[in-house]
């Protein structure tokens, strides 16, 4: 049962909780809950920041895709009205 309780001295039969995810972390990979704390916080907070990063990324690129859709949309209607306009003038 040793790989469970974190390998900080400091921290001894403190429970493991997670595993960092920072590539090159420096510090032991897994983290008790005072470590989550102290040598990982950074760490975590970057990858919550840019998973919200990436969902708000994906959310404006669907948003920008259905706008663009709207302005093709919009200009096809002026662009049929015009020709239609030209077409009555040349009769
Ligand atoms: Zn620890
Ligand atoms: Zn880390």
């Amino acid at each position: 049962m040793e790989n469970i309780k974190c390998k900080n001295l400091n921290h001894a039969n403190v429970a493991i909780i997670g595993f960092c995810m920072k590539q090159n972390c420096q510090n032991e990979t897994k983290y008790c809950l005072e470590c989550l704390n102290t040598t990982h916080y950074e760490h975590l907070m970057i990858d919550l920041i840019l998973n919200e990063f990436k969902q708000v990324y994906n959310q404006l690129d669907q948003e920008l895709k259905q706008i663009s859709k709207k302005i093709e949309n919009i200009l096809e209607q002026i662009l049929k009205k015009w020709i239609r306009k030209l077409e009555y003038r040349k009769i």
